[in-house]
């Protein structure tokens, strides 16, 4: 039977990279709802609606209704790209300046409301890995299996560094120390649907995990 796999946890815990994988031994749809956050929040900078100095929240939710985001799956790197009004956005998504204003933009309720119901649309009737912040506690609150990853904040911004300094970005350590710690702030601090365990999440800490042993353990819960 298929059933429902809800990730969540701080900011560069690795979920993503977990996530894929047990999607990908099982068969299962994976969706990063994190790039749906990001891609309305490349939108919202593309349309002026929010930069170092502003953040028209009102403009950006009357926006809203023009805000297409999809998932297409890409062979090669097998797992599903995200698109933003048709056009592929996976690496404009991923740079330091969306990672700088997304946890704002992922504040406005009206956004939250809009990206939640297409979540839920996305694991109707299939075998789903979601990773998130609130997949758990207001996506799929029924998800037969939960987790909740955790990593220190210096292995957790080391891995995000690499990341960067890997796809040829130009990144200082502290700062993407920062902006971990800054993004972890605002989401477990927010009104709407903050970042908070589920009670009934199981808690991995992967700072000493290699990647086999964390896709070992997931699969274990998979089969009890
Ligand atoms: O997962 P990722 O780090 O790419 O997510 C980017 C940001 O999107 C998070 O820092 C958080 O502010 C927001 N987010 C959210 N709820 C989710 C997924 C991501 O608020 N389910």
């Amino acid at each position: 039977k298929n059933i429902t796999i809800a990730i969540d946890g701080f900011s560069s815990t690795g979920k993503s990279t977990v996530a894929k994988q047990v999607a990908n031994h099982l068969g299962y749809v994976y969706v990063d709802s994190g790039a749906m956050y990001r891609a309305v929040t490349l939108y919202a900078m593309q349309n002026n609606f929010i930069d170092e100095n502003h953040f028209d929240i009102e403009g950006l939710v009357s926006s809203l209704p023009e805000v297409n985001i999809s998932f297409t799956f890409n062979k090669d790197l097998g797992f599903a790209e995200v698109y933003l009004n048709g056009k592929n956005v996976e690496k404009l998504i991923r740079t330091m300046e969306v990672s700088s204003f997304v946890s704002q933009v992922a504040t406005i309720p009206e956004v939250r409301y809009q990206l939640v119901k297409q979540q839920q649309l996305l694991g109707k009737d299939v075998g789903v890995v979601m990773d998130g912040r609130d997949i758990g506690t207001v996506v799929f609150p029924y998800a037969e299996l939960k987790i909740f990853m955790t990593a220190s904040a210096e292995v957790r911004a080391e891995r995000r560094f690499q990341e960067l300094i890997n796809r040829g970005d130009k990144v200082k350590y502290v700062d993407v120390l920062h902006n971990v710690q800054e993004r972890d702030y605002i989401d477990s601090h927010r009104k709407d649907s903050p970042l908070v365990k589920a009670e009934d999440a199981i808690e991995i800490d992967n700072s000493n995990l290699t990647l086999d042993q964390q896709l070992e353990k997931v699969l274990q819960l998979v089969a009890m």
